[in-house]
């Protein structure tokens, strides 16, 4: 398993609100939001919460779930105990690997690619008052790259008590390669941009581009991205 990550504050923001883990089978995306830090505070604290609990887990549905509970959880208390992180939450994309298919979990936004034999595929859900118009067919996909209300997301970790996270199980292929992401990218880069980069030979060189192209049409939010290589076998005994 090959992974990297780059995370980048953009051009427009003061703060990185985003948070982001990869390491051995687990890769995390959150992307923050709440008033003054409190984004960047809800994004950590789930990333933490949840690499935490799953440090000594082996992959399965019930274990991711209960990682996404607690992590909402304490995301949720700690909203209520501090007046400045009042209404703080964060999105969460998360892909968890075991020896013969891939979990994802998904809250909000952010989004898992799956790039295989040349053909890329969104394979979470955005939960987002646009993803909801394109679905009811009131309008495109190309009119929610750009209408103003395609950051709005309609469910997020840790402002309620309760949260829901979309499930979805993959059955892993030799040389798949796997892009986990913020908005922050998928702004400003295409779905087709997308396959092409992450087609290229080196893993390294793909973050770099995709990163330089979100911050080169203006950077206008947090940039975070991870790609993974599935090199198969020999991961787990
Ligand atoms: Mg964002």
């Amino acid at each position: 398993m090959r992974t990297v990550l780059r995370t980048d504050v953009g051009k427009a923001r003061k703060i990185n609100e985003d948070a982001a883990y990869a390491g051995g089978s687990l890769c995390i995306v959150c992307d923050g939001m709440g008033g003054h830090q409190a984004g960047e505070v809800a994004s950590n604290q789930a990333v933490d919460v949840i690499t935490a609990a799953l440090s000594s887990e082996e992959p399965s549905v019930c274990g991711l779930l209960d990682a996404v509970a607690k992590a909402n959880e304490h995301v949720y208390r700690n909203s209520l105990s501090d007046k400045r992180l009042t209404g703080m939450g964060t999105t969460l994309t998360m892909l968890w690997m075991d020896a013969g298919q891939v979990i994802l979990a998904q809250i909000g936004d952010s989004r898992a690619y799956l790039l295989r034999g040349g053909v890329l595929r969104q394979c979470t859900h955005d939960h987002s008052v646009v993803a909801e118009m394109v679905r009811m067919g009131s309008i495109t996909p190309e009119e929610a790259r750009t209408h103003p209300r395609r950051n709005l997301i309609t469910r997020s970790l840790g402002t309620d008590p309760r949260v829901e996270a979309d499930i979805f199980e993959v059955s892993r292929r030799p040389g798949d390669r796997w892009l986990i992401c913020s908005d922050g990218l998928t702004d400003h880069v295409t779905d087709a941009e997308i396959a092409a980069i992450l087609a290229g030979d080196n893993l390294y060189e793909a973050a770099d581009t995709l990163l330089a192209l979100a911050l080169d049409r203006g950077g206008s939010d947090n940039i975070t991205l991870i790609l993974l290589e599935d090199e198969g076998g020999g991961d787990t005994p």
